[in-house]
């Protein structure tokens, strides 16, 4: 009978409460990632492997539920990275170069600004007591993770000297120091990227590179500052200092590993201080978010697969992708897809193509050979690069003579067709690919704010169905 009573109490309390299921979003963004990146970048992983490429899937090319997604500001059609993450982090979109503040407000202006903050997932995460995380290759104060905290009309106000008097005297707060002072929670519990000069004044040293100092000019040391916000906090600036961080659930953690962007994927090992990858350090990232047992939102960002396609570099742009693809892998090996969602997506494309008719299995960086079938040769004419962009630095006014030019070397720059001295973003639709929770929202064409609700439903509403 007693033991009855025991069997029953404890059927009845599962049927009231059910079983304690933590729910964690994961967004990796990768930054510029369009569908012909992700093409390209299958390939190239592919062909490291010794495939013919074509065939090779990147970790997340077998998700199963995928959306073409709108990438457009509201003042622009072509966007940038900030006005894009505002709308995937806020459910909102709004104009090129602001973050996380509504359309009203003009690039700049302070004021508007403070009075139109728009909340972020991460921001009403940490509110409700989940766990937190920004991981990002980029500098962590840059447009893409500086969305998930800061609100600010410009996101060039990485730090103090990037604003005028006037403006902080508003109360407008420069970027890096909206990280350190966030009141949501107990703030991020783990920031890791570049960017430790946004921290430092500029009368300080930079550890790493003796003739770097840092960029502050209110003398704030905000490294200092945030250590002493918390009993139990770690910092570090090198891969030493990282290899130290434990994954204790009451401790919370900062690396910042270079004074500005972390080294492309590429440059990794040649870095004088060393620097994990965006793969150990996602790793790092959930083995300390997931001891929370509501659980956690992280930001993951491969922030230079931009950069390197801004210098018409597909090289480092595509194994940046890669190393994204790496992390997304050691994401599943970690999570339970019936309490987490994994998104993977782009913020916006960049002008890159893939074109001639290469064969099957031709390297992805290299270039178009003449057709086998005589009747098609074209006669005297100059290879080229199957990669190239519609405009860039790699503008040349003749088609230059490729016959001798290692074009899969890391640093070949490929063609581009308008001169620019920087290739720009493309317009067209990116992909969002997702598992997990909540993941069969992401489908059809949707608006890249919609992402919003997809992430929050897997967040806070109990009633979204587990799929796997
Ligand atoms: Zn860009």
């Amino acid at each position: 009978m007693k033991q009855f009573i025991l069997i029953a109490s404890i059927t009845c309390s599962l049927l009231l409460s059910g079983p304690a299921h933590a729910k964690n979003v994961i967004l990796f963004l990768g930054d510029g990632m369009g569908i012909s990146t992700v093409t390209a970048a299958r390939i190239f992983a592919g062909q490291q492997k010794g495939l013919d490429g074509e065939e090779y899937d990147l970790a997340f090319d077998r998700f199963e539920n995928v959306a073409l997604v709108k990438t457009y500001n509201t003042d622009a059609q072509v966007p940038d990275s900030a006005g894009t993450i505002s709308a995937i982090v806020t459910g909102q979109k709004t104009r090129m170069g602001v973050l996380s503040v509504t359309a009203d407000v003009p690039r700049g202006d302070c004021v508007k600004a403070l009075n139109h903050e728009l909340p972020t997932i991460l921001q009403l995460a940490e509110s409700a007591g989940y766990a937190s995380g920004v991981v990002s290759t980029a500098r962590i104060t840059h447009a893409t993770p500086a969305g998930t905290y800061a609100h600010a009309p410009d996101r060039n106000w990485e730090n103090s000297s990037e604003m005028t008097d006037e403006q902080r005297a508003f109360g407008c707060k420069d970027i890096a120091q909206q990280l350190i002072d966030m009141d949501h929670g107990d703030g991020v519990d783990v920031i890791l990227g570049g960017g430790r000069a946004q921290f430092y004044p500029d009368s300080t040293n930079d550890p790493e590179y003796a003739d770097k100092t840092g960029a502050r000019d209110d003398g704030r040391n905000l490294v200092q500052a945030w250590l002493k916000k918390g009993n139990n906090r770690m910092y570090a600036w090198n891969q030493e200092g990282f290899e130290k961080f434990d994954t204790s659930p009451d401790k919370q953690y900062m690396a910042l590993f270079e004074p500005s962007h972390m080294q492309f994927e590429a440059d990794r090992p040649r870095d004088p201080g060393g620097e994990p990858s965006v793969a150990e350090m996602t790793a790092f990232a959930i083995k300390r978010l997931q001891n929370n047992r509501k659980g956690y939102f992280l930001l993951v960002e491969s922030g230079r697969i931009d950069h390197a396609h801004h210098f018409s570099n597909a090289y480092r742009a595509l194994s940046d992708t890669v190393a994204m693809s790496d992390a997304v892998a050691a994401a599943l090996e970690l999570v339970d897809l019936d309490e987490t969602l994994i998104l993977v997506t782009a913020d916006h494309s960049h002008t890159m193509t893939i074109s001639g008719y290469p064969p099957r299995g031709n390297p992805i960086l290299g270039k178009v050979p003449q057709p086998e079938d005589p009747s098609y040769r074209i006669e005297g004419a100059l290879p080229y690069t199957t990669l190239s962009y519609a405009n860039g630095p790699g503008y040349s006014e003749t088609l230059p003579d490729l016959s001798d030019v290692d074009t899969t070397a890391p640093n070949y720059q490929q063609l581009g067709t308008v001169p620019l001295p920087s290739e720009t973003h493309g317009g067209e639709d990116v992909a969002a690919f997702a598992t997990g929770k909540n993941a069969d929202a992401v489908r059809g064409t949707m608006e890249q704010n919609k992402l919003f609700d997809v992430m929050m439903g897997a967040l806070f509403d109990d009633n979204k169905k587990d799929k796997k």
